[in-house]
């Protein structure tokens, strides 16, 4: 009975760990690392986002590009 449940439970983890695993694979906005950098893509032992200042404000200026260049295309459909 007891291993029943065990069992249970270490499927459903399972399929948590998985579920987590494919989220931050494809969510750049996490606000945990990935254990690379964002913007070079070296690799990070902690959970830091970016390898050094430089890099992070490389990133954030690419989204904030990224976002303008969505406007520009919201504008242009009106
Ligand atoms: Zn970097």
């Amino acid at each position: 009975m007891a291993d029943e449940i065990d069992q249970g439970n270490e499927t459903a983890e399972f399929f948590l760990d998985l579920a987590l695993r494919k989220q931050q694979q494809q969510d750049v906005s996490t606000p945990k690392g990935i254990g690379m950098c964002l913007s070079c893509e070296t690799d990070i032992d902690d959970d830091r986002r970016w390898c050094d200042a430089a890099c992070r404000d490389d990133y954030q200026k690419a989204q904030w590009q990224a976002k303008q260049i969505a406007r520009c295309d919201d504008d242009e459909e009106y």
